[in-house]
């Protein structure tokens, strides 16, 4: 795709977008609220609400009487149009999360994976177990899903030889996974989903280009350009987690030297610990999760461990200067940062980040940049998945023009 042209069709699907996002913050507006909201006329409100209505997509709810005036009516997003849900398959499981059109979750299923197993069956054999378990759970049947968000992390991807017909990532197996389940399926990847919920439910609702940093075992960045997720020739943009921090630096797992990830992955802040203080009893922690959390433990007062806190100054520095690089790069508005990692330690990385990115960040590119936690909590990838499913059927139905991927 070359040189890409507005059409008034695209300009009609912002508008339906920009109504959603508007409705779902709000939870129930009129029509007038929305208009103030996107900043868009009362006119193309009442268009974009009588096509979404005719569509299923909103309903009204109730009559308000304002003081002076004609009652108004309120909408709110249908809920009961059907099931939407969101798949996300990490290295040691597989999470289902089942949300009504609303996206509000509904019921939510893990199941266990072996890491060692990198058969495509038993992958898709723990979509569908966890698929069923969770609609289960809720329920609800296949009949009611509108659409399967199943996000794949790039490991993965690379994995199952996916084959990325630009722009759009097809997973080769998705064929054998489709014979399983007659439904209408997306696939992307865990970054895209991370941006996708941060657009639909976080910051990205007040900010037009965005950064979501991912920090968990993997490290990766969510791009939101002009209210667009950065996707790439490929797919592959937002990668910063291979991204080149120190020049014949710790190896990465991915094969190559001193990337990002070596050093603010949760392996990597293990790593470090374990450069400080040797004999650590929380340098030889086996579980991730449970390292970084006894790490923010270890940091309470009244008396924090001082091998930690040494730790996470250094990872502060490490993070602050490979996020300056990206804004050097993408020159955002905003910067959150999401997973485990974010959630437990956060809050003391966040001052120390701050002061390194506004340091290191070209002139005053940092200057006024937020850099906070996110406050999309749960399970953000099974919820930006589950929005991506929601908007393809959005797209299908002829709602909007969709953006995202079209192959599957
Ligand atoms: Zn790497």
């Amino acid at each position: 795709m070359a040189v890409t042209r507005r059409t008034s069709r695209d300009i009609r699907s912002e508008s339906r977008l920009d109504v959603l996002h508007a409705l779902l913050a709000a939870g129930e507006a009129s029509r007038g609220d929305l208009a103030a909201e996107t900043g868009l006329s009362n006119a193309t409100v009442a268009t974009v609400v009588s096509d979404l209505l005719e569509g299923g997509i909103v309903t009204e709810a109730r009559l308000t009487s304002g003081r002076i005036g004609r009652p108004t009516t309120t909408l709110r997003l249908n809920g009961n149009r059907g099931r939407i849900v969101g798949v996300d398959v990490a290295e040691t499981y597989v999470r289902a999360t089942v949300f009504d059109s609303a996206l509000d979750e509904l019921f939510s299923a893990e199941v266990a994976t072996d890491e060692h197993d990198r058969d495509p069956d038993s992958v898709i054999d723990g979509i569908v177990r966890a698929l069923d378990t969770a609609l289960e759970g809720a329920h609800a049947t296949r009949d009611e899903v509108l659409g399967l968000g199943i996000s794949l992390p790039g490991g993965m991807q690379r994995w199952a030889e996916v084959s990325l017909v630009v722009p759009n990532p097809t997973w080769h197996h998705v064929d054998r996974l489709r014979e399983r389940i007659d439904l209408p399926i997306v696939v992307d990847n865990p970054l895209k989903a991370i941006a996708t919920a941060e657009l639909w439910f976080g910051e990205g609702r007040r900010h037009k280009s965005m950064i979501t940093v991912n920090l968990g075992t993997g490290v990766g960045a969510g791009i939101v350009l002009e209210g667009t997720i950065l996707r790439g020739a490929q797919n592959y943009a937002g990668e910063w987690g291979h991204s080149l921090l120190a020049i014949d630096g710790r190896r990465c797992r991915c094969g190559r030297n001193g990337c990002v990830e070596a050093y603010v992955g949760a392996a990597g802040i293990q790593q470090t610990l374990a450069a400080i203080a040797p004999e650590h009893r929380l340098a030889s922690e086996h579980m991730q999760r449970e390292f970084i959390e006894a790490l923010a433990a270890a940091l309470a007062p009244p008396a924090p461990d001082p091998a930690v806190t040494e730790t996470i100054e250094r990872t502060a520095r490490y993070l602050g200067s490979a996020i300056a690089d990206l804004v050097a790069i993408v020159n955002p508005e905003m910067i959150t940062l999401t997973g485990w990692t974010a959630w437990a330690l956060g809050d003391h990385l966040v001052p120390a980040v701050r002061r390194r990115v506004m340091r290191e960040a070209p002139g005053d590119a940092a200057a006024d940049l937020p850099i906070e936690v996110s406050t999309v909590r749960g399970n953000s990838v099974a919820t930006g998945i589950a929005t991506i499913a929601l908007e393809r059927f959005l797209g299908d139905v002829g709602l909007v023009t969709t953006r995202v991927p079209t192959a599957l």
